[in-house]
Order: structure tokens, then C-alpha cells, then sequence
């Protein structure tokens, strides 16, 4: 998901629908914006769809008026998935003693199934099935005076991957997890403050990157003042690994290193570990380009755009439903016959999770008279779920779970197939010594099973780490 606020400007909401819109993809199902002024108090618009198609009408965007507002990109991981519900969709709202609060949050609660009982049974009364919901109730419970002090309360009790956006009547509040597994960046604009996902959503509003909110951090933001609280024991940081392959835009910076720069790296690494003799590099657009461009840059194999994809699909992965993600690869890539006749190939993608996409582009390539099909992979095999905000299937139908990469090789029919090492990985984001196998650097359990944060509902319902 993506989760962008902002305050201390007019008409905030209109800020964050640009600053959503460039955080699309994070999340394609539904978006919402909640904002405060001081006639109407909250207001608050949640709508299936882009962000582009619903929070561009004025109609809507005069009913979110005022100089705070906060918002989100869903991507279901947990609750209604697959057929979002507009229950589900976020920013989530509560009322407490002392006034209102909404919140927005981007990760994964891993205790969220315990906390859920235990609160229905103490009497709370929940409208969703997202896990973020516990945070509003957790919230309600406490006996703190203030917001955030209830804010920290209910983190505490919370396991999990979160980087939160949340707003009362007139504080702006950002926090991520201790592990500060999912990004979170803070930046200004003009007398006001923003807080967003990515830095990418900074640039399009003409905001000034500022830095980092850091893992454990609270930053609250009240009269054109930011002050941090750190409500959690200090533990070192894991963040996403993934963030950097895939799932970030190339043109945001995460932790002081350009994505596109880490993403270039891959393919120069790649190129190292796994070379292969051909007369192209290809990237699988758009996910797999930076890598390619590195390859073909450190392999001296020239680049080329053997397919093309329709700019106008959404990412066929993050469509939830098999039937549609199936359909997905043909809509939205198409190879350019003219070229790739005759050729040996090598196609960069980001990652193989079940394989779809590699056999429908392996088969596109040879229809199209390819001489030979190579294909390098950005990350490693992805043999595990993720419990921390992506949605990775479950391990039986990963790929990479229950076959060798040369079983891979064979099973989906492609002259070669390599991915990066783990410490070639390591090496691509900035560690020159690698994965520090004692304590690895960043989370990179879908690739380890090295889970950072127990997933205890999912351990509770027998997976076995
Ligand atoms: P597959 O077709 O092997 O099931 O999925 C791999 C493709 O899905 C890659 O091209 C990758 O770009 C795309 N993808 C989109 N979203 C995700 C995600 O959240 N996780 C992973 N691992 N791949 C994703
Ligand atoms: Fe990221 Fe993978 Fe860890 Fe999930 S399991 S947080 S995708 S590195
Ligand atoms: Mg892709």
C-alpha cells in the first residue's frame, strides 16, 4: 500500500490525490482521503479504483476541504482480498473521548487475528476485515490522554510491519515499526509538512525531501513543528529488501540510495555472476529495465526493447485473482517481432513467484521466431511468503519452494535461468561485504525464510518457519 499526508497548506486533499496518484503503485484496488477543517470537522472519501479516476473530480474534492488531510493506495494483503470491500478501504477512522483520529497504514499486522478476538471479546466492535482496524480499537482502549500516547499504546501491543500515516483535528503523526520494514519519508513544502511512502510522491508536489522518519520514530507535527518520540525499545533496522527490487519506483530514493541506481547494480551484478553469450538484453518492462540496462552495460550485449508493454495495464502481479493475472501478461506485453527474430536473448525480469509471467514470455518469444531465451532474474528465488505487506502467495504455489533452479530451467522451458545471489543482492543496495549472514541487514525473508518478526497468526494456523 502507499500513504501520503500533509498538512499546513489549502486545500491539503488536493496534495495528497497528486501525491497518491504517484504512489499508484503500491496499490491499484481502491484509495481514500480523509481531511479536517474547521466547519465541518473530518470528512472522508474511500473509492474503489485509481486515484486518477476518483479524487480528480471536483464534485468530490470540495467535499475534502481544509489544511490537513492524510490518504492511502490499497493493495490487499489481508482482509477482503482479491474483492476489496469499500469496508476495507483506508484511511480508517475513530472517535475517542478527546476527538477523532484517522489513520492510514502501509505493512502487515502478523498478531492481528489474536488482537481481533481478544478486542471483540472486551466488547470493540469491528467494521472491516483489515488487519490495520486493531489500531483504532487498541487506540480506543487505552487510557491516555493525548492521541499519540494512545497512538503508542496500541503499537506497542502490535506486531508487525507498519509505516503509518495518521491525523487528529490538528496533528499530522507518521511512525514506522521498529524494524522499519516499509519506507517513510518526511519532507516540506513550503510552511507545511508531508508525510509520504516514497520520495517519488515528494517530487510531484514540488515538496522538499527532508529525510528519513527512521524505524521506531514517531514524528508529530503541529503548528509547523515536527517532533520526534521514540516509543519503542531500540532494535536494529530490516528493512525490505524488496522495496529496492521491485516494488519501490526507480526514481525514489529509500534510505539515501536511488532505486534506480540499486536496480542498475542488480543487472551490472547479475551480468558478473551469471553471463551467458547472446545478441540482446531485454528487460521485462517496466519491472525488469534498470536491471537490464546494468547488464547490458557491464555484459557489453546491447540493449534492446524486444517487448513492449501497453502503458495503459496496471502491474499484472498486484491484480489478485489467478484468472486475471493469467489474462494479465498478454494485455499488457507484446514482443516486437521485427527484432527479435533470429536473436539469442536474454530477458531481465525482477523475480519469478510462479512462474506465469516467465512461460508467457518465453512462449511469446519463441512464437516470434527467437533464436534462443535466457532468462536473469533480479532477485533471488522466491521461496517464501511474505507476512510483512506484499502479497506473496502461499509456498505451494511458489515456484521456487519445491524445485531446484535447474528443475525451474526445465519446467518452464527457457535455454537458461539464473537469479542473483543473495549476496550479489546485498552487494547491488550498497553492503560491498555482502549478506552479514549474523544479522542480515535487511529483511529478505520471501528469498531466506529468515523471518525477522514471527508471524504469529500465521504460525498459530500451522506454518511452519
Ligand atoms: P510470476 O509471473 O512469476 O508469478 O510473477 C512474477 C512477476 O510478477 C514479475 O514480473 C514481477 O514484476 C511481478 N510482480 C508484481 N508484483 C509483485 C509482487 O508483489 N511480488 C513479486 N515477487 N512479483 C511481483
Ligand atoms: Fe520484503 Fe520479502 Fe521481507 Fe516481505 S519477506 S518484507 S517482500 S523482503
Ligand atoms: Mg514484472
Amino acid at each position: 500500500c502507499g500513504v501520503f499526508g500533509v498538512t499546513g497548506v489549502t486545500d491539503a486533499a488536493n496534495f495528497v490525490a497528486l501525491g497518491l496518484h504517484a504512489l499508484q503503485h503500491r496499490g491499484q484496488e481502491a484509495g481514500g482521503i480523509v481531511s479536517h477543517d474547521a466547519a465541518h470537522g473530518f470528512n472522508s472519501a474511500r473509492r474503489f479504483g485509481y486515484v486518477r479516476d476518483n479524487f480528480t473530480k471536483q464534485s468530490l474534492m470540495d467535499t475534502l476541504p481544509g489544511p490537513l488531510a492524510i490518504g492511502h493506495v490499497r493493495y490487499s494483503t489481508t482482509g477482503s482480498k482479491g474483492n476489496t470491500q469499500i469496508r476495507d478501504v483506508q484511511p480508517f477512522f475513530g472517535e475517542f473521548s478527546m476527538g477523532g483520529a484517522a489513520i492510514a497504514h502501509n505493512g502487515n499486522i502478523v498478531n492481528a487475528d489474536a488482537l481481533r478476538r481478544e478486542l471483540i471479546d472486551r466488547g470493540s466492535i469491528f467494521q472491516s476485515s483489515s488487519d490495520s482496524e486493531c489500531i483504532i480499537h487498541l487506540m480506543a482502549r487505552s487510557l491516555q490522554r493525548k492521541v499519540p500516547e494512545r497512538m503508542q499504546d496500541a503499537l506497542r501491543r502490535v506486531e508487525g510491519a507498519f509505516s503509518i500515516v495518521a491525523m487528529t483535528r490538528t496533528k499530522l503523526i507518521g511512525v514506522r515499526d521498529p524494524l522499519g520494514v516499509r519506507p517513510l519519508v518526511l519532507g516540506q513544502i513550503g510552511d507545511g509538512w508531508v508525510l509520504s511512502s516514497e520520495t517519488c510522491a515528494l517530487d510531484i508536489i514540488g515538496a522538499e525531501f527532508i529525510r528519513d522518519v527512521e524505524p521506531g520514530e514517531m514524528v508529530v507535527i503541529e503548528d509547523g513543528e515536527v517532533h520526534s518520540h521514540r516509543p519503542f525499545a531500540p532494535q536494529k533496522s530490516r528493512f525490505c529488501i524488496f522495496e529496492h527490487v521491485y516494488f519501490s519506483r526507480p526514481d525514489s530514493i529509500l534510505g539515501g540510495r536511488s532505486v534506480y541506481e540499486t536496480r542498475r547494480q542488480i543487472g551490472v551484478e547479475l551480468a558478473r555472476e551469471a553471463p551467458v553469450e547472446a545478441d540482446l538484453v531485454c528487460p521485462v518492462p517496466d519491472s525488469g529495465t534498470p536491471a537490464a540496462i546494468g547488464y547490458s552495460q557491464e555484459s557489453g550485449i546491447p540493449y534492446a526493447m524486444g517487448i513492449i508493454r501497453n502503458q495503459y495495464m496496471g502491474r499484472t502481479f498486484i491484480e489478485p485473482t489467478e484468472q486475471i493475472r493469467n489474462m494479465g501478461v498478454r494485455l499488457k506485453l507484446n514482443v516486437n517481432r521485427a527484432l527479435i527474430r533470429g536473436k539469442r536473448i536474454v530477458l531481465v525480469d525482477d523475480s519469478v513467484v510462479r512462474g506465469t509471467t516467465t512461460v508467457k514470455i518465453r512462449e511469446m518469444l519463441l512464437d516470434a521466431g527467437a533464436q534462443t531465451v535466457h532468462f536473469r532474474i533480479a532477485s533471488p528465488p522466491t521461496a517464501w511468503p511474505c507476512f510483512y505487506g506484499v502479497d506473496t502467495p502461499d509456498r505451494d504455489k511458489l515456484i521456487a519452494a519445491t524445485m531446484s533452479e535447474d528443475e525451474m530451467c526445465a519446467h518452464l522451458g527457457v535455454d537458461s535461468l539464473r537469479f542473483i545471489s543473495l549476496d550479489g543482492l546485498y552487494r547491488a543496495v550498497g553492503e560491498a561485504g555482502g549478506r552479514d549472514p549474523s544479522q542480515p541487514q535487511y529483511c529478505d525473508a520471501c528469498f531466506s525464510g529468515e523471518y525477522p518478526i514471527t508471524p504469529t497468526d500465521r504460525v498459530e494456523k500451522g506454518f511452519r518457519l
